[in-house]
This record gives structure tokens, sequence and C-alpha cells, in this order.
């Protein structure tokens, strides 16, 4: 008989498979956007160890040497743990630029500590990047944008105007010229006292800014206006319908969560979209403005939702609506690519169109789309037809415009003059005429 033979190395190996896992090797992870040390890189482990880490080392080796770089000074007893320390030439000065080896070994708790050896490619980059900004002085807008160019050399990984917690990226100059330039905007709730940096980085640690020249002329900036909207029951109920129709519970907690926490979902939706752009421009001519329109709202009007007399919301509006007839032909304000069409939450039935560099433009609440994601328009071709899908009580076209995902006021693309002033003076911009 076989049997017992089978029976006794399966009690056997479930034995060893017990004590294996009770002692199993600890799994690092470390980033992977952790490629270069520099002066003191920050670097982030994680450790999942059942018993803990009793010892975690990190080493780095270059030209056949081994420098300790970290070491823990105690054991960390729980399964997940994450261990912060830096790298880099401050703490060993004998590291050149060039190829080097992070190691990582960390060694588990308990009666049978096992060690784990992690090892990563890196590049040694001592030198920070250098940037510097052009000498033009850019005035700003609350809302609006502007056009920088600037130098970047050495190593880096990244660069671009930075305004407040906003970046801006940099690119090459078109037409094969030397440098990058980069469109930024200075949002309409930027504290004004905000000072835009032009900056590199090199992903090391190492990040160098030069602040811009501005002008923030305090008398000239938008005034933006309140305005109050009276919510009725068959306005709240078209939107609930449409946008929560499977929600109970209080109709006005569910209006006033589809308002806020869905807007913000969809505006976040839309500032993702800033990865989907063409490294080229897409256009050519100044931005249109919808044939015959009467702009029934503008940028960042603040609004303040009264429900039965008693206000229940307040929000800030990030476009212009537009409104001509029932169902008019919705035009495309720039040659781009459409990088959305389809519906999203409050916007209703929505497109959006790249028009490169991180510039888009977004046309809300559509009754009907008649584009494809993917598909190139031309400037002034009709996309679709106007409605009021999603939260709209009347028809009109939505029409906003974001840069690099800040979502930015248009009226100033509208305007050939500013076009010349602040974009085709300052970069190649083919075919532009006025
Ligand atoms: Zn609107």
């Amino acid at each position: 008989m076989r049997f017992p033979t089978v029976a006794s190395s399966l009690l056997l190996s479930s034995f060893l498979v017990f004590l294996l896992s009770g002692c199993s090797k600890p799994t690092v992870d470390v980033p992977a956007s952790l490629t270069t040390i520099g002066q003191a890189t920050p670097v982030t482990v994680h450790v999942h160890s059942s018993h803990g880490v009793s010892k975690m080392t990190a080493i780095v080796e270059q030209n056949g040497a081994q420098y300790q770089a970290w070491q823990t000074t105690s054991a960390a007893k729980s399964a997940e743990s994450a261990f912060n320390f830096s790298v880099g030439v401050t703490t060993i000065p004998q590291l050149k630029d060039g190829h080097a080896r992070l190691i990582v070994e960390a060694e588990s708790g308990g009666l049978f500590g096992r060690t784990e050896r992690w090892e990563r490619d890196v590049n040694v980059i001592t030198q920070p990047p250098t940037v510097s900004a052009d000498s033009d002085q850019h005035y700003l807008y609350l809302g609006m944008a502007d056009l920088a160019t600037l130098n970047v050399t050495g190593s880096y990984t990244s660069a671009g105007v930075r305004v407040g917690d906003e970046t801006f990226r940099a690119w090459p100059m078109p037409g094969g010229k030397p440098g990058f330039f980069s469109l930024f905007a200075f949002a309409w709730n930027m504290p004004a006292n905000t000072m835009p940096l032009v900056y590199a980085s090199n992903g090391a640690g190492n990040d160098v800014t030069t602040p811009l020249t501005v002008i923030f002329p305090k008398k000239e900036q938008p005034v933006y206006t309140q305005h109050e909207i009276q919510v009725t029951d068959q306005f709240m109920q078209k939107v609930l319908g449409e946008l929560d129709p499977n929600g109970t519970g209080d109709p006005v907690a569910r209006f006033v969560r589809i308002n806020s926490e869905m807007r913000k979902e969809n505006n976040k939706t839309l500032s993702d979209l800033r990865f989907k752009t063409a490294d080229h421009f897409l256009w050519s001519q100044p931005f249109t403005r919808q044939s015959h329109s009467q702009a029934e709202a503008t940028f960042a009007d603040k609004r303040t939702y009264i429900y039965h007399g008693k206000k229940i919301d307040e929000q800030v509006h990030l476009g212009y609506d537009l409104a001509v007839t029932q169902h008019v032909g919705v035009e495309a304000s720039n040659d781009g690519r459409v990088v959305w069409a389809a519906p999203l939450g409050i916007y209703g039935n929505c497109i959006v169109v790249d028009h490169g560099y991180g510039l888009q433009t977004i046309y809300g609440h559509l009754s009907r789309i008649d584009v494809h994601e993917g598909e190139m328009v031309k400037r002034g071709q009709i996309m679709g037809l106007s409605g009021m899908t999603g939260m709209a009580g009347g028809d009109h076209v939505h029409f906003g415009m974001q840069l690099d995902g800040v979502q930015i006021d248009p009226k100033e693309w509208w305007d050939p003059h500013w076009i010349k002033d602040h974009i085709a003076r300052r970069v190649d911009l083919p075919g532009f005429s006025q």
C-alpha cells in the first residue's frame, strides 16, 4: 500500500510549508521613480515581513567599491513598515557622477531571520541642473494665462513654471530652436502675492528655481460677479433623475452632493486629460466663441444656490454659458483633437478638444455628440448639438478652457492681439495671422 507513504510525505511537506511561511523572506519595495541619486536623495522603502524586520541596510556600489548609506538602529515589529532615509554625496563623498547600484538588504525578525536583497541601477548626478527665465515682464491676471521662455542645462527630469502648488510643463521650443517654453496660468483662486517660478528638477532631490518678472496690476484684476440660482423643485427633480437616478434620501442633500462632490470628481477627470495632449501646436488662428451666442454666465462667477428661500450651496462657475437657440450646432473653438466625447456628470454630454501643449477646450450640456475620441476637428466644425444635459436648467453650451489641467478664462484666447503679444511674439506659431 502506498497511501501511508503519501500521507506521511503530505504531513512532512505541510510541516515544511508551515516552517517556511512562518519565517518567509521579507518583500522589499522601492518606488520605481527612484532612478537618480544626488546630494541627499530621499528614499522610501516599504517592507512586508510577517515577523517584522530585525535589521535593514542600504548600500551604494560604484566602481567595485561598496559604501554603507544607511542602517536601521532598532527592529521593526509590525508586518508592514516603511523606512525613510536619504542617500547621496552628502553622506558618501566618494561617489562620482555616473552609474552606480543601490542595494537594500532586509532581515526578517523571528526565530529564523532570513535576508532579502533588493538592487537597482541608479545614476549619480552630483550637480543640480541650472535654469534661467526670460527677462520679459509678465502681466498677471487672476484666472488667465501667459507664456514664459526658459533655458535648462545639466541633467533634469522635469522643468516648467510653478505657481503656488500648480505646475505647468516646459516644452522644447517649436521649430527646432534652442530652449524651452511653458504656457502657465495664474488660477482664479491663487493668492495675489504668489510668485511664479521657473523650475527644473533632476529627480534626485535637486530642485532649482528662479522667479519670473511679474506685474500684477491690482486695479485691473477681474472682479467676479455674484449670482443667485433659484433651484426650483422641477430643476432639482431633473438633476436628481439624471445624475442620481437610484439615489434615496433627502433630495437637497443629494443635490448638494452632486453639485459639490460630483463637480469635484468631474473637474479632476477634466484635469487629468492634460496627459492626453499633443507636443506641438494643433492650432494657428485665434480661438473663436460660439457664433451669435449670448453669455448668460462668465468665468469664475460665484453662484449661491437658493431652494425655497434658503441657501443650500455655493460654487464657482469655471466657464462661459453661451446660449443661442435650442439644439444649435456646437462649434469647435479651434483646430485640435478630441480627447473626450462622452457624458461627464454635471457637464452632461461633454466634448474636450486638445490643442497641444496642455491647452484644451471644454463643451458641456450637449444634447448630441457627433465626434469620437481621437478625431481631429477644424475650427468652427460642428461637433454636436447644444442641450441641457447634466447640471443645466436651459439649453446652452458650457464653454470652458484649461491649461495643464487648470481651468482658465477663455476670453484672452478669443483676442488676436493678445495671442500675437503673448504667444506668437515669443514662440513660432506657424500659420498665425491677424
Ligand atoms: Zn456653465
